[in-house]
């Protein structure tokens, strides 16, 4: 099973910040073993400029949304075509501020996944419960959901070929975090989610945890076995913290 640290930047750092932290990632990356996959997420107008530095190195670069379509007369929009003609990776899709605040639904994520997939890129699928969904009980089932509508229509050939991250709402850039316990649990429901699919499925996917994830509690959310790694937000900003969250996740697998 792969072991994935990826860093979604948001709308976060410029031109100079954005050097800056990629030159001292590739720097403090250096020492450590190369059994962590480390993504990083740059906004839309940097992700040229970070292809050009990390390229030949250990860091892969991913946008943090695209279109679904495949052109056409959307202002504004990125496809997934665009970015496998830039060179990107991967794209993380279904964010929860893409959901709250641009209003996608788990339709257009799926048809963006499909799009990615269509032109070779990894799609980082997130899901994950709000607040209240959690303290009614309904997390599993809203999880659920989700994934069943965001990643159903998809082949077992295809659902090999992308990423999962659980992000429970409540926990994003709040400082709260899920418990090892929490994270493992909807982690482990996930999988059997996937099992369905098959087994290959099942043993394919990586699950990412996202949600305060920290320097200081990365080693305990990794040690889960059904834990493949984190989707890192504010962390991701700072390369001594996202440096040792690979770390973490490196010492995780031995
Ligand atoms: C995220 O937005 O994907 C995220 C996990 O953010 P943070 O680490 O800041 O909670």
């Amino acid at each position: 099973m792969r072991t994935i640290v990826a860093g979604n930047w948001k709308m976060h750092t410029d031109s100079t910040g954005a050097r800056s932290l990629v030159g001292a990632l590739l720097e403090k990356l250096e020492g450590l073993p190369n059994t962590v996959e480390a993504i990083v997420a740059p906004p839309f107008p940097y992700l040229q400029r970070v292809l050009d530095q990390t390229r030949g190195s250990r860091i892969k670069v991913a946008a943090q949304n695209c279109h679904q379509a495949e052109k056409g007369a959307f202002t504004g929009e990125v496809s997934a075509a665009m970015l496998a003609d830039l060179g990107v990776q991967a794209c993380i899709v279904g964010h929860s501020e893409r959901r709250q605040y641009f209003g996608e639904t788990d339709a257009a994520v799926g048809e963006k996944v499909a799009a990615l997939l269509a032109h070779g890129l990894l799609p980082i699928y997130c899901c994950g419960e709000r607040k209240e969904e959690r303290e009614s009980g309904r997390h599993f089932e809203v999880v659920t959901a989700q994934l069943k509508a965001g990643l159903g229509e998809l082949s077992e050939a295809d659902l090999e070929r992308i990423v999962v991250a659980y992000e429970p709402v409540w926990a994003i850039g709040t400082g709260l975090t899920a418990s090892a316990q929490q994270a493992q649990d909807m982690h482990a429901h996930l999988r059997g989610l996937l099992r369905s699919h098959g087994s290959k499925v099942a043993a394919t996917v990586p699950i990412l945890y996202g949600g305060s994830c920290k320097p200081d509690n990365a080693a305990e959310l990794f040690a889960n076995p059904d834990v493949n790694g984190g989707l890192i937000g504010g962390a991701a900003l700072d390369a001594d913290q996202f440096v040792a969250i690979v770390r973490a996740a490196a010492e995780s697998i031995g």
